[in-house]
């Protein structure tokens, strides 16, 4: 890692604002004026201590969300203005006079009287959300849209064709029948937030008279339990009923939440038979969610279900290169396999890669090369590498086919064992970073032929037969986490 010279003159306070000016001006100038005012207005700069500056925002959800969007970027920039500075910390810290305003998630959570307001966001959001009122000053539900996450921006391949057309087809036509409620699934950093948003984006560029609310199931509890708090709850069901399109992000979170759970049953069957369209997110299918009231499952699983499966290394490959592009910066073909590679655990990881691939490249304003991405990533690239082991992945394989260990490395052929054998080898190239003589070693000697032909045998099944595939992917997941 190249180091800057030393830790560089301190900067004076004056110099300092006028540093901070210039960066709120190029941060507005990058990110455009909605997605400015919407995230990045209430920052303040609390400081230099030491090689960081400290930026403070009010609330932890803005905090959480600045600091994950904009983080590389603000370091980044700090870095251009002083090289003392290595480092941005995002921090909650004490609310602007001059800037009061609570984020929608904080002014509903409960322990606050009141029904739930919305101050400070609402203003700067509304360019992105002018469907949400339509005639109805209480029917403010949905959470603000991230901008990124459309349909154009989302990179379609194998594993989420599926889910990514039954979206297409809700954005086109909600309430469709057959289509209603559309339920995705799917391991975490997958795409499930960024196809709802997409759904939502697309129908409010539609018709913008509809009413798409966007919401968590943490939130959509946290307005249930104010309503209950300051009595509410008669207006809570009208306003939410009100809605067109509702979409309730990670259920999984209503698990164990008897009352929530009730209500959103109730909300639920009351839109539906209203004609309206529900689409609803968790990592799990309906049938897998333990805990989930029975006729809440019944009922989320009579619409289309559809399940987002693990990236396979095509799909992977495709994101890389299509953010790139959309990133303007040339990565060489053999970094975005070295990551496609490497990085197989969810696409946020992989974007996380990336990203910090891109800011490392502008920030010394050098190529991106197969040699200073390991260096970069070194961490990343390392957590990976000692995620699984060959033997992990014998073991869980031998167990889910019920053979025994000592067959994954024996020399019988019949195919009750060859075949477990192959999707271990299959799987052995995809989670680790062994190469294919070393895994034919491991393997009770086998020539790295006999792996080749194994991988490639594993992923013809897959493509021909959805079951098998289905309990691959499974052990992929049971072993990455
Ligand atoms: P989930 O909600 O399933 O946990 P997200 O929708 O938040 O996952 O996705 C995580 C990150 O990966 C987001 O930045 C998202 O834009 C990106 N992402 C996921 N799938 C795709 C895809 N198919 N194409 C482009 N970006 C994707
Ligand atoms: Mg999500």
């Amino acid at each position: 890692m190249e180091k800057q010279a030393g830790s560089g003159p301190s900067l004076s306070p004056a110099t300092m604002g006028e540093a901070w000016a210039r960066i709120r001006g190029r941060l507005r100038e990058e990110v455009g004026e909605v997605e400015y005012r919407t995230w990045l207005r209430q920052m303040t700069l609390a400081g230099i201590e030491g090689d960081e500056a400290i930026v403070v925002l009010p609330t932890r959800f803005l905090r959480d969300w600045v600091r994950s969007h904009y983080g590389d970027r603000l370091s980044a920039l700090w870095q251009q203005e002083s090289p003392a500075v290595r480092r941005v910390d995002v921090r909650l810290g004490p609310q602007r006079p001059a800037a009061s305003a609570e984020d929608a998630d904080e002014a509903a959570a409960p322990g606050r009287d009141g029904p739930p307001r919305r101050n400070g966001l609402a203003e700067p959001l509304s360019a992105g959300r002018v469907a949400v009122r339509s005639g109805d000053a209480r029917g403010d539900w949905s959470a603000p849209l991230d901008p990124r996450f459309t349909f154009d921006t989302f990179v379609v391949g194998k594993p989420n064709e599926f889910a990514h057309a039954c979206a297409r087809r809700v954005a086109e036509k909600p309430a469709l029948p057959g289509f209603n409620p559309l339920f995705l699934y799917g391991g975490v950093g997958l795409g499930k937030t960024h196809l709802m948003h997409a759904v939502a984006w697309a129908i409010r560029a539609g018709e913008p008279a509809r009413n798409v609310a966007y919401m968590s199931a943490e939130k959509f509890m946290y307005r249930f339990i104010a309503a209950l708090r300051s009595q509410s709850t008669m207006e809570f069901k009208e306003s939410l009923r009100s809605v067109d399109v509702l979409m309730v992000d990670d259920l999984q979170f209503l698990i164990g939440k008897d009352n929530t759970q009730e209500e959103f049953f109730h909300t639920f069957n009351a839109l539906v038979d209203a004609g309206k369209q529900i689409v609803v997110s968790a990592d799990k299918s309906p049938s897998d969610l333990n805990g989930l009231e029975d006729r809440l499952r019944t009922r989320l699983g009579c619409g289309m279900v559809a399940d987002i499966h693990a990236t396979t290394f095509e799909l992977r490959l495709s994101i890389l290169v299509a953010k790139a592009t959309a990133a303007g910066v040339d990565v060489p073909k053999s970094v975005q396999e070295f990551l496609a590679h490497k990085i197989t655990s969810n696409v946020r990881e992989l974007e996380g890669a990336l990203n910090r691939l891109i800011a490392h490249a502008n920030l010394f304003g050098r190529a991106v090369t197969l040699d200073n991405a390991q260096e970069v990533l070194h961490d990343i690239l390392r957590a990976h590498d000692r995620r699984v082991t060959i033997e992990e992945i014998q073991r869980k394989v031998a167990e889910h086919y019920n053979i025994r260990l000592t067959d994954m490395s024996s020399p019988r052929r019949a195919r009750a064992v060859a075949r477990p054998r192959q999707v271990a080898m299959y799987l052995a190239k995809q989670l680790t970073s062994r190469s294919l003589p070393e895994i034919g070693r491991r393997f009770g000697n086998r020539d790295h032929t006999t792996v080749m032909h194994a991988v490639s045998r594993i992923s013809e099944l897959m493509q021909a037969d959805a079951a098998f595939a289905e309990d691959v992917e499974l052990l992929r997941r049971m072993l990455e986490t």
